[in-house]
């Protein structure tokens, strides 16, 4: 019989809504990113200042480890500046929590015990503190992408259910609050719960769910969690999903009408990421594993022209004649790369007032989206007249 399959926190809305998944995954390599390892690198910083903060670790400690931390690649200004914002926070949190409770406490990097409601179910919270009965978790991310929110976050919650596990019985939790900080995104999301009302989601939603997940039992069920799942590339239920468009009924009369090109459109992110996804996979299979896919074969792509030797060329162009204006271009570095060359305090401190943020180029999302509705060119044109 297959081994049980491993549940992480971090991967619960995919397991939770797609429970087979966790142990088709078993069938593949783990992937490391190097977005993950800077990712591990900036928590390790992270611990290592918030417990400079509250006396956890010892001056000379701190200064032999930061040293060793100073040298690792990752370490750059602007991850400093980051980590900052998350660790003025925590003391922020920390400050107000004993402002309640002078006994409040803090747990830096705790593992969190959450097995009562998923096999073997465990993670790390960042930060915890527990003071008269409330208890906060707080997790840093510190990816560039989107901000995520707390609300029904389900790893967050699972760190919740662990935190109940396992302070339960000696503070008495009544209530949790969950938080996520994303300070590369000035991004601070929260859901509190009560105690109660997660214990009754763990019981009724978590539990049967980690079960079917933990034996490879259920149904699979493809959308938008299947982007981090490591079956991904070839999943068949994920292109049957995205295949069901091609097969879209298309009725007389030649044109499509606007519910139809309104209904493909809800279809087209998914399906264009899932085309990308299987494109780098076949790719990647052929060029460095050896794989032949019937009827395609590996060839050179297209590539530009360019200079075996620039500073050769430089000395030709200058020595024909030709001034530095004409053959050098100089140009300022952008914004993300000034604020890591100079640090994200630095860059707002000296060039906030010189950033605007023109706006964006119109895109079509669906109804449901946050941002507010803009108005498009032909009715701007028509209110004028
Ligand atoms: S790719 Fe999607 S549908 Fe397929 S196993 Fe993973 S989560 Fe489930």
């Amino acid at each position: 019989m297959a081994a049980h399959a491993k549940l992480s926190a971090s991967g619960s809305k995919r397991w939770m809504s797609c429970p087979p998944s966790a142990q088709l995954e078993k069938e593949f390599p783990d992937e490391q990113s190097s977005y993950a390892a800077e990712g591990s690198f900036g928590h390790s910083l992270a611990e290592l200042y918030l417990r400079k903060c509250f006396g956890m670790v010892s001056n000379k400690a701190f200064d032999a480890q930061i040293k060793l931390l100073k040298n690792n690649s990752f370490y750059t200004q602007e991850l400093t500046d980051s980590i900052q914002i998350y660790v003025d926070l925590v003391i922020e949190k920390v400050n107000a929590a004993k402002a309640i409770s002078k006994d409040a406490v803090i747990l830096l990097e705790q593992r969190l015990d959450f097995s009562p409601w998923v096999p073997d179910g465990f993670g790390t919270g960042d930060t915890i503190i527990i003071a008269d009965g409330l208890v906060e978790v707080i997790d840093l991310k510190l990816g560039k992408g989107v901000p995520v929110s707390a609300e029904g976050n389900t790893q967050m919650r699972l760190y919740g259910l662990g935190a109940i596990n396992q302070f339960d019985c000696l503070y008495d939790v009544q209530a949790i609050t969950m938080t996520i900080v994303q300070p590369r995104l000035d991004s601070v999301s929260s859901e509190e719960l009560k105690a109660e009302e997660l214990l009754t989601w763990g019981e009724n939603e978590v539990k049967p769910k980690a079960r079917l997940a933990f034996d490879g039992k259920g149904d699979f069920c493809a959308g938008d969690h299947c982007k981090f799942c490591k079956a991904r590339f070839s999943c068949r239920a994920r292109a049957e999903k995205n295949l069901e468009l091609a097969a879209y009924d298309f009725q007389e009369p030649f044109l499509l009408n606007a519910d139809e090109i309104a209904e493909i459109l809800g279809k087209i992110d998914e399906l264009t990421a899932w085309a990308g996804d299987l494109k780098a996979y076949a790719l990647d299979q052929a060029e460095n594993h050896g794989v032949n896919w019937p009827g395609w074969k590996l060839v050179e792509g297209r590539s530009n022209r360019k200079y075996t030797d620039e500073k050769k060329v430089a000395d030709i162009l200058v020595g024909a004649g030709y001034k530095d204006e004409v053959i050098y271009e100089k140009s300022l570095y952008g914004i993300t790369k000034m604020t890591d060359k100079i640090g994200k305090k630095s860059f707002n401190a000296l060039l906030a007032e010189y950033i605007i943020k023109p706006p964006g180029k119109p895109v079509l999302v669906p109804a449901s989206d946050k941002r507010s509705a803009i108005c498009s060119i032909a009715s701007a044109q028509a209110d004028f007249s």
